[in-house]
């Protein structure tokens, strides 16, 4: 099986090159892309022999062109992820980037009908609406990367969807599960990036501290499934040994197990129906203390209050917010904004810009475009 990887080099990039050179026989990377850690280009091209590659940073791009073998065909800037996926030849994208920019990679790739499996939350939680009508075209089909949806996946199989009453994606809760409201605004960046269960890239390390990585959980949910967010919940579980469940009419309840390692995930996305072994520590249920659940505490996660209500309004309000909340996460890295001001930041966005039907991509780029300035303007 072909595979297209972007963002290699990644948290999810790097599982992903041990889950395809675990099975050499079976996967074989066909493109992948980076954005500007282009000094793992030549090591990955040495061990993985890609037919195509794309940088995505166009500065990062023009500076190694010259020194990758003429061979592989080069592709430069965003519109080279798309390019790359429309000439190459492959059998499963999986769409590793971060950000609003994975949208038109997970378009590109279902519109060739292929399998994608996605990591990359944000081409549903902003172009949801348009992917379904794709999607219920009849073009390819998504497997979820993410822990929560491939717990749920592994749930419904053999399932009937008619049967569910309700889903249940579970949250760590991240480092501030305890936090007084009123500390908040003194969160630094280092805090927040220090998460408890899950090792992750900077910008979902700091939205799962937010809490608003589950809102966004919650809207991929609604489009993967198909299920109305009246039977969406949100439970906070600290140990992140059960990665979502499945509640069916009779009562019964499926949970997905396992010890927090994203090379399950990934590597069921790609051997999807089938599984493949897995090396990874197993889990000792004699060691387990204890297993325990919290309803969120809206007050201290306001973010996922915004995320929801966004999520249930639709059109182009879950783009306002991961827009707002893309700016918002860079500046308090940067040590230019609070916290607390991630939040206020998604307020003031959704305040100012108007939700809008999504009757394209542009619709989408235009919102995306519009609220980054606002934000930037008024607080950056
Ligand atoms: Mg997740």
């Amino acid at each position: 099986m072909k595979i297209v990887l972007l963002g290699a080099t990644g948290s999810i990039g790097k599982s992903a090159r041990n889950c395809i050179n675990r099975f050499p026989d079976r996967f074989q990377l066909a493109g992948l892309s980076v954005n500007k850690q282009t000094q793992q280009l030549p090591g990955l091209i040495r061990e993985f022999h890609p037919a195509s590659i794309c940088v995505a940073d166009s500065k990062a791009a023009s500076e190694i062109r010259k020194s990758i073998p003429h061979s592989v065909h080069f592709y430069s800037g965003e519109s080279g992820l798309e390019e790359l996926i429309n000439e190459t030849e492959f059998d499963v994208l999986l769409n590793a980037l971060v950000g609003a920019v994975g949208l038109r990679a997970t378009v590109a790739a279902l519109k060739r009908n292929k399998r994608v499996a996605l990591a990359n939350k944000e081409s549903l939680v902003v172009g949801g609406e348009y992917i379904t009508r794709l999607l219920a075209a009849g073009c390819g089909m998504i497997i979820p990367v993410d822990s929560e949806h491939s717990a749920i996946l592994q749930c419904l199989c053999g399932e009937s969807k008619e049967d569910i009453e309700s889903i249940i994606l579970t949250a760590s809760g991240g480092p501030f599960r305890e936090t007084a409201v009123g500390d908040l605004p003194a969160i630094t960046p280092a805090q927040a990036l220090n998460h408890p269960t899950w090792s992750m890239g900077k910008k979902i390390t700091i939205d799962s501290a937010t809490l608003i990585n589950k809102g966004f959980e919650v809207i991929e949910a609604h489009h993967l499934f198909n299920v109305p967010y009246e039977k969406l919940r949100v439970l906070i579980h600290p140990q992140s040994i059960i990665h979502s469940m499945v509640e069916f009419h009779d009562g019964a309840v499926m949970a997905q197990l396992g010890v927090p390692d994203m090379e399950l995930p990934i590597q069921f996305a790609l051997s999807y129906p089938h599984r493949l072994p897995l090396p990874s520590p197993r889990l000792n249920l004699t060691s387990l203390r204890e297993l325990t659940f919290f309803e969120p505490d809206y007050e201290r996660f306001p973010c996922l209050k915004l995320c929801l209500a966004a999520g249930k309004k639709g059109g182009t309000a879950p783009a306002i917010v991961n827009a707002a909340n893309e700016v918002a996460v860079a500046l308090f890295l940067d040590g230019r904004i609070r916290y607390d001001q991630i939040a206020q930041s998604i307020d003031y966005a959704l305040e100012v810009q108007s939700s809008e039907p999504v009757d394209s991509i542009e619709t989408i780029e235009n919102t995306d475009r519009l609220v980054r300035a606002q934000i930037l303007k008024r607080f950056g």
